[in-house]
């Protein structure tokens, strides 16, 4: 079967590396850490590992999470700071603790028992973007008040001058037909500190049984937790509906929510024939796929999933 990668934009940069792991017969969980930790690495991607923008106190937390799509096994860690390897350790907790989620100085101490490289992952220039942002607070200011300031602005910041959402997803299938999805991000640019988001959250950014599929999430979190986006997917798909009949659905159950910080949800997901599609709640996204047999990445269209014509009609 031929291997096949899925994944946000940002995921290009590791791509290759995604690639030759399935050329060379490799699973699709390989194939997904070889492409996140690549993105991992890249200082350039201030929303992910490495140079990643970090929350209200400058502490960059990263979180990530992988899951097998044939034995549904998964692993998580959230609010892990010091190590750069989110998706490699989200592995970690997969493989060797009989636990799937493991947070803040647990993940820490799981990382520094499993021999990962410690590093200061907050960069001067991720550091200068969150003073620039970070400026006129107060010492005084309660850090409930300001996440809310901080984050209302984000939300309605037309341009976002340094994306302070990002993540990046990758699924894979690989030459025996497995599944396998991953996430990993620094999450929301000036969180509050110790907030998880979906990316962690399995079910919520993350989900992949590939008897039906597989679905993966970006941008704001806490839409994609209420409403259990990834799982949702691969459940609408379970009970019979096509791909593109489940993004719509899904992404109009975000449309519905009541949030005063709503913002976008994109979605990239596969049903079980490798059939790959990619949605958003607004226009203009792209999603990236890459299969064994091509010698570049094809960067294709999101499909913009409007508010479902009864919420239009409740406005
Ligand atoms: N989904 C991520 C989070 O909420 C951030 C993002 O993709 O923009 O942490």
């Amino acid at each position: 079967m031929t291997g096949l990668l899925v994944g946000s934009a940002n995921a290009r940069i590791g791509l290759r590396d995604g690639i030759a792991v399935l050329a060379g017969g490799g699973s699709a969980l390989n194939a997904v850490v070889a492409v996140i930790r690549r993105v991992e690495a890249n200082p350039d991607d201030h929303s992910v590992g490495f140079g990643g923008l970090p929350n209200l106190l400058g502490d960059v937390e990263l979180d990530a999470s992988i899951m097998d799509g044939r034995t549904l096994a998964t692993g998580a860690v959230a609010g892990l700071r010091g190590y750069q390897d989110a998706i490699d350790l989200a592995r970690v907790v997969m493989t060797e603790l009989p636990h799937v989620l493991i947070v803040g100085e647990g993940a820490a101490r799981l990382a520094s028992e499993s021999g990962f490289q410690l590093r200061d992952l907050l960069t001067p220039e991720a550091r200068q973007i969150w003073a620039s942002r970070i400026e006129n607070a107060q010492p005084t200011d309660l850090y409930t008040a300001k996440t809310r300031e901080l984050a209302a602005r984000l939300t309605r910041d037309p341009e976002r001058p340094h994306d302070a959402h990002g993540t990046v997803n990758v699924i894979a299938r690989d030459g025996a037909g497995n599944i396998a999805s991953g996430v990993s991000t620094s999450g929301w640019a000036w969180k509050f500190p110790g907030r998880a988001g979906d990316s962690p959250i399995i079910g919520a950014g993350n989900y992949a049984d590939q008897r039906y599929g597989a679905a993966t999430c970006t941008g704001r979190g806490e839409m994609a937790q209420r409403c259990c986006t990834a799982h949702s997917v691969v459940t609408f798909m379970r009970f019979g509906m096509p791909l593109d009949d489940a993004l719509r659905l899904a992404a109009e159950d975000l449309h519905r929510l009541d949030d005063p910080y709503k913002s976008e949800v994109n979605i990239v997901a596969i049903d079980r024939e490798g059939r790959h599609a990619g949605a958003s709640t607004v226009p203009g996204k792209t999603y990236i796929v890459m299969t064994t047999e091509m010698d570049e990445p094809l960067e294709l269209e999101r499909r913009y999933i409007p508010p479902a014509p009864d919420r239009l009609a409740n406005q």
